[in-house]
């Protein structure tokens, strides 16, 4: 038992020790972006690390290594943006974040079927309780296999139905982005409701992808906490992965290069995640009256298109939808969402998966949903919050739901209904 005892200890030391430190790391606050700097920011976020999508209006935030510091700061400079550093040093927020994680595993176990709200899960602990969901609740509940990551993680969402043919679909998907751990425990929190509630299976067919970048989402649980993209690698480059939000095959741009935050890829879908991802949207575009992608951080509800900011024909539609949504949060928990065209704010993007959704004529309504962050730290919200922010999304998200089914639109492929 006491060798037994020292080995459990050796690998929590051994994992402590595995992280990235992130020493010197320096969290980057401008004031509030003016539209006349956009355009540097859209070249500026390619290659350094962006927290958040900027948006005219409001401050950006920017993660720089030691060395990145001076270039960035210069650039900011000669733009004229004022900043100011918001973290000086990431290395003991990281530090102690995964000091929590490593406490809270210990303390809260996870129990069968029973999502956990008071920590972060691992991926393996999701996967299981997607496996152990379907298993309890075959009459309703099944298995959504859209293939394994690079790494050979299983992309294992689940459908949850009542059985009625003809019914219309809605698709979730949670952390495409591997940091972005606040989206997980959304997913989890629709498939307990919908497994709960027959009148909510009797209201469409739902997909629920709880973790969209498997390796990535366990890299960053356990090595690069602020880790964002895939973990393929790149031939010939030390720099590894592709930013899956910029994969996908509509309108994808190829410029880029691999170390760039945003670096979208040897060509479009060459993520199988976002292959498998795309190629079941493609499949079910007949039944889609929604598709959903849940990220962080902003507070923001997005809607197509990301490359430009001519407004696509049912804008007003993609519109009312996302406010009736925003409406229902602020008025459960006093969280305000801005809802936006993804390119309103002159921050262009190409590739992206609600992009894709409704620009092959597959989902009328398509959004981005960037959750509320942690504050000061961005992409940390402390354990504590997870249930907070769970609770508030949760009812927009129903009623995001129940009004563009009540209220048909169309993409802007004419193909389709
Ligand atoms: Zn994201």
């Amino acid at each position: 038992m006491r060798l037994l005892g020292s080995i459990v200890l050796l690998l929590v030391v051994g994992s402590a020790l595995a992280y990235k430190t992130y020493s010197g790391y320096q969290v980057l606050k401008t004031a509030p972006l003016t539209p006349n700097v956009m355009p540097y920011i859209n070249k500026m976020s390619r290659i350094y690390d962006f927290w958040g999508t900027p948006v005219v209006g409001r401050p950006a935030t920017v993660m720089v290594s030691p060395e990145e510091a001076s270039v960035v700061n210069a650039a900011f400079n000669r733009l004229r943006i004022s900043h100011e550093i918001m973290i000086e040093d990431l290395a003991p927020i990281v530090e102690k974040d995964f000091a929590e994680q490593e406490r809270l595993m210990r303390a809260i176990p996870r129990q069968p079927r029973v999502a956990v709200y008071d920590r972060y899960m691992t991926y393996d602990e999701i996967n299981a309780h997607v496996h152990e969901t379907i298993a309890a609740n075959p009459s309703v509940a099944s298995l959504v296999d859209l293939g394994l990551s690079t790494e050979g993680r299983e992309l294992h969402g689940i459908k949850l139905s009542n059985g009625a043919a003809g019914q219309p679909t809605v698709w979730f998907d949670c952390a495409i982005h591997a940091r972005e751990w606040i989206a997980p425990p959304v997913c989890l929190r629709i498939i307990d409701e919908v497994l709960a509630d027959p009148a909510l299976r009797d209201l469409a067919d739902w997909y629920v992808l709880p973790v969209a970048n498997p390796d990535g989402y366990s890299f960053s649980t356990t090595d690069s906490r602020f880790w964002r993209k895939t973990r393929r690698p790149n031939p010939g480059s030390t720099c590894v992965g592709t930013d899956p939000n910029r994969n996908f095959d509509f309108l994808w741009d190829s410029a880029g290069a691999y170390c760039d935050e945003t670096f979208p890829g040897s060509s479009a879908f060459s993520e199988p995640e976002c292959a498998g991802i795309g190629n079941f949207i493609a499949a079910n575009a007949d039944s889609l009256v929604l598709y959903v992608a849940l990220h962080s951080y902003g507070s923001l509800i997005l809607y197509p298109f990301g490359h430009t900011i001519e407004p696509v024909p049912n804008a007003d539609d993609l519109f009312a939808a996302g406010q009736k949504s925003a409406d229902v949060i602020a008025s459960v928990s006093g969280t305000v969402y801005s809802v936006e065209n993804s390119a309103a704010g002159l921050y262009f993007t190409f590739g992206a998966s609600d992009d894709y959704a409704y620009g092959i004529g597959a989902a009328g309504y398509a959004y981005t949903y960037e959750l509320p962050g942690g504050g000061l730290a961005g992409f940390n919200p402390p354990p504590s919050r997870i249930q907070g922010v769970v609770d508030e999304t949760w009812p927009g998200l129903k009623t995001l739901v129940e009004y563009t089914i009540a209220n048909p639109t169309f993409p802007i492929l004419p193909t389709k209904k």
